[in-house]
C-alpha cells in the first residue's frame, strides 16, 4: 500500500495555481488506481487556510501545512525544508506535485535528503496490474520512456497540461500546521523584483486552442522586393486580437527582434518553439512563413493538427511535418483570414 503526498506552495492570494490543481487531479486519479490508497495534502506558503478550503472535498485522508512569510517567496532554502517536512509528516512512500520552475528546483534535493528518487517532466502516472509507471520525454520530446521504479520515496513533477485540474467545490477542512525550524542560512537568499521579457503585449496563451507561430519570413523582402515589418506585425497582432491563439515563434525571428531589429515588438525568446524552446501544447498549430526544419518541428511534438503557409514546396512542413501545407503568400492568407474573422471578408 502507497502513501500518497500531493505537494504545492500556495499563490499569494493564498491559492492553488493551475499546474498545481492538475497535479491533484492526477493525484485523486493514482489514489483511485492504487486500490484507494490514502492521500495527503500538503501545502506551504505564507498562508495555507485558503487552499485547505479550497480543496476541502478533494478527499484527502489529510491536510498538512507549513505556514510562515518566509515561505511566500520561491527560494531553494526554505520550499526544500517545506517539501521535505511535509514528506517525513505524510510518510509519504509516492509524492506528486506540478513541474513548475519553483518545484523542479527543490524536489531533486528533497528526494536525496529522503534517500528516494525523482523524475522531473513527468507526462502521465498510470497504473496497470497494481504496477505504477510513468511516462516522459526525453532528448527534446524526440523519445518517450514508461519508467517503473522500487526505490520509495518516488517523487514524481507532473508537467503542465497534462491531466485534466482538480475542480471539487470548495468546503471546509481542519489542517495539521507542521512547524519547520529556520535558521538565518535559511532565509540568505531575497527575491527582490520580477524580470519580464521586454514585450508590450501578452502573446502566450498555453491555454489557447490554437498555436500560431510566426517565421524569419515575415521580414524577408517580398514579391516586390520590399520588406514589410510593419504589416507583418499588424497582420499577427489582428489575428491574434480575432483568435486569441498562442504566439510562437522560430528561432531565427525571435533573434531578429531580440537584436533589435525593426520587427516584431511583441515578440521575445519566451515565444520560441523548438529545440531550444518550449514544447507548447495546443490541439491546433498553424505556422506562417516558416520553413519548418527539424530543430524548431521538434517543439511541436504536443500540436495535434498542423498546418503551413510557407512559398516553398519543398520546405520542411512538405515533408510530412504537417497534416496540411499551403503553398501560398502567408501575407495574403491571414490578410484575408483577418477580414473573414472580422466580419469584413
Ligand atoms: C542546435 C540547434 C537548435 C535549434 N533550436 C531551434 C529552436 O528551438 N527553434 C527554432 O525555431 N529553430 C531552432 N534552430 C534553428 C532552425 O534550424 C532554423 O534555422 C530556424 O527554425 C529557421 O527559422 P525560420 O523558418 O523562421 O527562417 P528561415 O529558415 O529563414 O525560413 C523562412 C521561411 O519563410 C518563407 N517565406 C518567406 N516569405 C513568405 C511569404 N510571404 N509567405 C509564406 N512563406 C514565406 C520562406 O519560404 C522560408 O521557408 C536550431 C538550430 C540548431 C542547430
Amino acid at each position: 500500500m502507497e502513501t500518497i503526498l500531493f505537494v504545492a506552495h500556495t499563490e499569494a492570494d493564498g491559492l492553488l495555481a493551475k499546474p498545481a490543481l492538475e497535479a491533484l487531479g492526477a493525484t485523486v486519479e493514482l489514489a483511485a488506481a492504487l486500490g484507494g490508497s490514502p492521500f495527503v495534502v500538503g501545502l506551504y506558503g505564507a498562508q495555507v487556510a485558503p487552499a485547505v478550503d479550497q480543496l476541502a472535498n478533494c478527499g484527502a485522508a489529510r491536510f498538512l501545512g507549513v505556514a510562515a512569510g518566509e515561505f511566500a517567496q520561491a527560494r531553494y532554502a526554505t520550499d526544500a525544508a517545506a517539501v521535505e517536512a511535509l514528506a517525513r509528516a505524510a510518510q509519504a512512500s509516492i509524492v506528486v506535485s506540478a513541474d513548475t520552475s519553483r518545484v523542479a528546483r527543490v524536489l531533486p534535493g528533497v528526494s536525496h535528503r529522503l534517500g528516494g528518487r525523482v523524475d522531473t517532466h513527468v507526462n502521465s502516472i498510470q497504473v496497470e496490474g497494481g504496477v505504477l509507471r510513468i511516462t516522459r520525454w526525453f532528448y527534446r520530446q524526440r523519445m518517450v520512456a514508461e519508467v517503473a521504479r522500487t526505490q520509495r520515496p518516488w517523487l514524481l513533477a507532473l508537467d503542465a497540461g497534462c491531466h485534466a485540474a482538480y475542480q471539487g467545490a470548495p468546503g471546509k477542512a481542519a489542517v495539521e500546521l507542521i512547524s519547520v525550524a529556520l535558521g538565518d542560512s535559511h532565509v540568505r537568499t531575497k527575491v527582490t523584483g520580477t524580470r519580464s521579457p521586454g514585450t508590450t503585449q501578452q502573446t502566450i496563451r498555453p491555454d489557447a486552442k490554437l498555436l500560431f507561430v510566426a517565421g524569419a519570413g515575415w521580414t524577408k523582402k517580398q514579391k516586390d522586393g520590399q520588406t514589410h515589418a510593419k504589416e507583418a506585425e499588424q497582420i499577427i497582432l489582428g489575428f491574434l486580437d480575432c483568435s486569441q491563439a498562442s504566439l510562437g515563434g522560430s528561432k531565427s525571428l525571435v533573434d531578429l527582434s531580440v537584436e533589435g531589429e525593426a520587427v516584431l515588438g511583441f515578440m521575445s525568446h519566451m515565444n520560441q518553439v523548438g529545440q531550444t524552446g518550449a514544447t507548447p501544447r495546443h490541439p491546433k498549430g498553424l505556422s506562417t512563413c516558416c520553413h519548418g526544419e527539424e530543430p524548431h518541428v521538434v517543439g511541436w511534438r504536443f500540436i495535434n493538427e498542423r498546418r503551413a503557409i510557407n512559398l516553398d514546396p519543398n520546405c520542411g512542413w512538405a515533408r510530412g511535418k504537417a497534416d496540411v501545407l499551403y503553398v501560398a503568400d502567408a501575407f495574403e492568407v491571414m490578410r484575408k483570414v483577418n477580414e473573414m474573422l472580422s466580419g469584413k471578408g
